[in-house]
Formats: C-alpha cells, structure tokens, sequence
C-alpha cells in the first residue's frame, strides 16, 4: 500500500516567483487536484516519452478526465535523441495542431529529457505558456526538474538552445522509480553525491550508508533523499536563477564531466561522466593544496557503492578532453574555472569567487596520471 502521508513542500524562488516543488510517496495519484490548485488552464498537454507514456501515460489521462479536465497526450521517442530542435518543433506543431491556446498549460512527465524538452516548448509556445514538471525518473526527480533551466541539443554541443522557464509546480513521486531501471537510478544518485559533497556533509553519510538500499529502490528512503536534494538544490537557484554567483558550485565535478561526456562522443551516460569528473576535481583539489586527501578517498568509497566506472573511459583522449575543456563556458584569460572542496560538504570560496582558474598544465598532468592506471 502506498503511504498517503503529507508531501515534503520545497518552496524555490524564480525570477516569475516562488513556486513549489512537492515530494511524496503516491502523489502522481493526486496530480488532478494540484493541477486545479497550482496550475488552473482551460486545456492541459500531458508531454512524455515513449517508455513513460506506456508506463504511466494512460492513468494519468484517465485521472484527469475523471476529474473533469481537458487534457491530451503527445510522446515522443524515449532518448536523448529526441532532445532535439526536430522533437521541439513537432510538438509545437502538434499542439497548434490541436488548438492548444496560451490558457493551456503543459505538463512534462518524464525523466530529464522530456523536462528539458517539454519546458522547451511551453517556454516558446505562444511566447510562453505554464509547465508543470512531473519527474520520474532520480535525475530529474534530483536535479533537472528544480531551477528552470530547459532546452535542447544541437550539433555544436548539448543544451545550447533553451530558455529559463520555471515551472508552476514540480511533482515529485518517488513511488515511480519503482520501474526505473537500476542503471538511471545510479544515474541519478551521482547528482545527489554531488549535492552532498558541496553542501551537506551528514547526507553525504547518509547516502554512502544507505546507497544499496536506495539503488534497490527503497522508496521511503529515496523520499528522503530526493527531499534533501531538492532542498538543497533549491537554496542555491533560488539564491542565484541565472548562475551569476554561488549557483555555479553545482558544477563540481561536471566540468571535466563534460569534456570527458565530449570527448568520447557521448557514448557514456552523463552521471558516469559527472563521476569520473567530480574524482579528478577533488584530486585537483589535493594537487593545488586546497583540498584534503582523504575527501577524495571518501568520494571514491561512496561512487564505487553507485557501482559505475569512475576511470577516464576508453576512448576519451586527454586532448581531446582538453581541446574540450578550452572551449567551456567557464574558460577566462585562457584558464578554466573549476569548483574544488575545501572538505566534504563545503566548496572552496577564494578571491570572491565559488570557482578557480587552474593552469592548463596542471590539469593536464592530472588527467594523464588518472588515465594510466584505469588502463594499466
Ligand atoms: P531520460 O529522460 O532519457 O530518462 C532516462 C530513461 O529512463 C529514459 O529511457 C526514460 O524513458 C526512462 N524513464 C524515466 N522515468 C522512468 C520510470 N519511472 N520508469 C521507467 N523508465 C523511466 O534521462 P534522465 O537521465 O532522466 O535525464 C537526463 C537529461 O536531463 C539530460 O538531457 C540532461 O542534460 C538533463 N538535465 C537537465 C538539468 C537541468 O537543470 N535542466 C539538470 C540535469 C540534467
């Protein structure tokens, strides 16, 4: 039986105003009345990917109508893929297609492919109609769902195309990770690595305690961790929407993520990617005298419970991972800016500035060594 306690409220502040992010066990059941109360349009576009809508696509628009709202489905293919300006302008024409009018409002149910996507095309249609997020799968549950940033890929790189558009609500059921696959649960409980390594020293123990549990998918405990993630998530964006100051500690260990993501042509997911980088940014850390060791051996004890690869992946070149990193949004005067931590839970604040420049070399000596062992 699911637990029909109260949900965790997270209030976030965006730059159109506070809205709530709700977490708890079984509140996709009770999506109709927080439509009606948080989000009231003439017509609701229920947007999710193919796996998704299979899964919970058809109870969702059965609740719905129940409950006397107008409401339609739009999939598209599961996939990274399909965070594309193809999907984007097929949905939009689906939906002006359809009649869909600005007293519309959008939901984006899935994981953070359709968040991002789907609050892509509610930030451009019509100039701009309510989303709700509804995510399902940790990621988005974690991360993408919280902060407003939406989007999509192009050939030059991902997310370069997007908007911020904050959602009217976020409805978070960690009863639906029941079907996620153990894979993306790891996935998403390396974002909440990260939330604990900048900011929340005691989570941190708590997730390397209970990280079997939560990968089995333990939903009273992943409730807890996802509330926690949100919260802290939350603080930061709501402190700093657009990135211009302390929201940037989100990107530990995502730096190099990238680069490495880049540099083997995405072919590893990006939580395994974040991993990896997030351990050769705290290493950074050690080799410039900010950070201890034994932050980056807890790391490591705690991404090796995850049970994802945390070695530079085959394939990705140290120059290429360099060629990469030149060309980050984070690069001034030639030196790119990386978060370090000055010990679990706290990031380094040094020269007014949450991240520092490191010399090229220095990075590059690192990543070399880091590369010889994993492939030894
Ligand atoms: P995803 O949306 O592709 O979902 C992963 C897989 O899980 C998909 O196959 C999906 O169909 C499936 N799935 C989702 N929920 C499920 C459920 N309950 N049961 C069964 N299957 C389910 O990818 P993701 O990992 O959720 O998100 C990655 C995306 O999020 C990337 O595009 C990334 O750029 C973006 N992101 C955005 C932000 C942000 O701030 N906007 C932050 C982090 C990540």
């Amino acid at each position: 039986m699911t637990d029909k306690a109260a949900p965790i409220a997270v209030t976030t502040r965006g730059a159109s105003g506070p809205y709530q992010v709700l977490v708890g066990r079984g509140l996709l059941g009770s999506l109709a009345p927080l439509l009606e109360e948080y989000a009231p349009a003439h017509r609701y576009a229920l947007v999710s990917d193919s796996n998704v809508a299979a899964l919970y696509g058809e109870s969702t628009i059965l609740q719905l109508k129940d409950a006397g709202l107008s409401v339609d489905l739009f999939t598209f293919e599961a996939g990274e893929r399909s965070k594309s300006r193809t999907t984007w302008s097929e949905l939009t024409d689906r939906l002006l297609h359809a009649g869909f009018g600005r007293d519309s409002c959008l939901i984006a149910m899935g994981g953070g492919v359709t968040g991002d996507l789907g609050g892509f095309v509610a930030a451009t249609y019509m100039r701009g109609i309510p989303v709700v997020q509804v995510p399902t799968s940790l990621v988005a549950m974690i991360d993408a769902s919280i902060g407003g940033k939406t989007g999509v890929d192009v050939e030059a790189g991902k997310n370069l195309v997007g908007a911020f558009h904050a959602p009217n609500l976020v409805v978070a059921d960690p009863d639906v990770v029941a079907t996620l696959p153990r894979v993306e649960r790891a996935q998403g409980m390396i974002e909440a690595v990260k939330h604990g390594a900048i900011m929340d020293d005691a989570y941190f123990d708590e997730l390397e305690q209970e990280m079997p549990v939560l990968l089995d998918g333990d939903a009273a405990l992943l409730e807890r961790a996802v509330a926690r993630s949100v919260e802290l998530k939350s603080a930061v964006v709501s402190e700093d929407e657009r990135e211009e100051g302390r929201r940037e500690i989100l990107n530990f260990g995502h730096t190099l993520g990238h680069a490495i993501e880049a540099a083997c042509s995405f072919r590893v997911p990006h939580g395994t990617a974040v991993a990896c980088g997030m351990v050769l940014e705290a290493r950074l850390g050690v080799s410039l005298g900010v950070t201890d060791q034994a932050v980056v051996e807890r790391l490591e004890q705690v991404l090796g419970r995850v049970g994802l690869p945390i070695g530079i992946p085959d394939g990705a070149a140290p120059d290429d991972i360099m060629t990469y990193l030149a060309s980050d949004k984070k690069v001034r005067h030639g030196r790119t800016r990386f978060v370090l931590l000055s010990q679990i839970g706290a990031v380094h604040f040094a020269d007014g500035s949450w991240s520092q420049p490191v010399d090229e070399d220095a990075v590059l000596s690192l990543v070399n060594t880091f590369l010889q062992p994993s492939r030894g």
